[in-house]
């Protein structure tokens, strides 16, 4: 596929592909255009399998080129199959796709992989992001990788890993005093007075092409086919509708036969606008104010809101919501029955499959992948004051049987 230049997602009014993402028209994104080309879906699979293990193997379906001085190689993540969380949640077929296997340990390297070398193609020297926290560290990581100027811009109040991760790489770390909805508010003037490149604002039709490979690697590492269901935690959305965009554009270039994903949106309740429009019927997602242990999904207006909850309905999907309490308890049983840790997001999620599970909604023998997008090292918060302390004893047989030996269970 090639790129034919950006449309509006609201209006089809065409423009140029330039670093814009407003309809001048409508107000509406933009978002990028594609000519089909001739390739049939054994052709495209073929090209995919002698591509590099990392997202750029899907190329053919992306808006940039990779640049492989700058490439930290994202993507490629693991798939696994996740029988003994699926038998404590009463699912057959869940698997988890562990993307906190990434070089920045979250989804976000994605994005920022493709918003990068969009920067480049427009000529750009410095790269800034309005973000929760893991976009931040991939923009300062790629950027350095490449050797731009990063400016990062956070709300303040993120967790102490976010940001120290993030430092590391010298960037300019802003921490403004406000909610990520008044980072990105002024992030968009900035953009309007400053010939910079920012990931999620100007280049945000280039950008958020990226969370379309976490379809298109689903679909390969299950043999070439859709999943029946994903669940994918939502903060501004963008990563929700992409998703759905990759398993779409696979199907039309017949790289895997014609299926519904219910698409199954996941948030947490001190930041769920679209959680309440959905339960309400409501056609409209009102802002709130957040307050949630899950600072990466902290968006209270969400951009993709409308679209999130339009695709929710249309293949059969939902929305639901969980409090705080409930994603600490499915990170911890992510951890005991997964052996894999997540930050809260990933706890988002999991809350949400339980809860879905649990109320029936979900068919055993569906198969439904849950995306894991972070990981839970730079969010120790979350759990530090809930995990069980450790036993100390004194380093002789005689103690480890007084108190070890019980706990053990043998
Ligand atoms: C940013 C982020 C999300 C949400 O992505 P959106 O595209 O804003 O909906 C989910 N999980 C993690 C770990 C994130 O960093
Ligand atoms: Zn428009």
């Amino acid at each position: 596929m090639a790129v034919d230049g950006l449309a509006c997602r609201e209006c089809g009014q065409r423009y140029a592909a330039e670093p814009i993402f407003v309809c001048e028209r409508c107000f509406g994104p933009l978002e990028v255009q594609y000519t089909q080309g001739d390739l049939d879906g054994r052709e495209h699979r073929d090209r995919i399998v002698r591509g590099p293990a990392s997202i750029w193997r899907y190329q053919d379906f992306l808006p940039v080129s990779r640049v492989p001085e700058w490439d930290l190689a994202p993507g490629y993540t693991p798939l696994v199959r996740a029988d003994r969380l699926g038998r404590a949640l009463g699912l057959r077929n869940l698997y988890l796709k562990n993307d906190t296997r990434n070089p920045t340990w979250s989804f976000k390297d994605r994005v920022v992989a493709v918003a990068l070398a969009a920067a480049r193609q427009f000529e750009f020297a410095v790269l800034s992001c309005a973000s929760t926290g893991n976009l931040a560290n991939a923009v300062a990581a790629h950027a350095a990788k490449a050797g731009l100027r990063a400016v990062v811009f956070i709300p303040k109040g993120l967790e102490r890993a976010k940001v120290v991760t993030t430092a590391v790489y010298r960037p300019t770390v802003v921490e403004v005093e406000g909610t990520y909805d008044d980072v990105n508010r002024l992030c968009l003037e900035i953009g309007e007075e400053h010939r910079w490149a920012i990931a999620n604002v100007n280049l945000r039709p280039y950008y958020s092409e990226g969370a379309k490979t976490l379809a298109f690697e689903v679909a390969e590492q299950l043999g070439w086919r859709a999943p029946d269901r994903v669940v994918v935690p939502v903060g501004s959305g963008n990563m929700f509708v992409k998703i759905h965009k990759g398993f779409e554009e696979f199907q039309r270039a017949g790289v895997i036969p014609r299926h519904t994903v219910r698409m199954t949106a996941a948030q947490a309740e001190g930041c769920g606008p679209i959680a309440a429009a959905y339960r309400e019927n409501a056609d409209r997602v009102l802002p709130v104010k957040p307050n949630t242990v899950a600072k990466s999904l902290a968006i209270g207006s969400p951009a993709d809101g409308g679209y999130v909850l339009d695709l929710a309905r249309r293949t059969g999907g939902a929305v639901e919501s969980v409090t705080d309490g409930e994603v600490v308890d499915a990170i911890r049983l992510l951890g005991e029955t997964e052996g894999l840790f997540t930050e809260p997001a990933g706890g988002v999620t999991i809350g949400v499959l339980r809860k879905l599970a649990a109320a029936g909604a979900i068919d055993p023998d569906e198969v439904v992948v849950a995306y894991i997008t972070g990981i839970g090292l730079k969010a120790i918060e979350a759990v530090e004051h809930v995990v069980d302390a450790a036993v100390t004893i004194k380093p002789t047989l005689a103690s480890f049987e007084e108190r070890v030996l019980a706990l053990a269970g043998t």
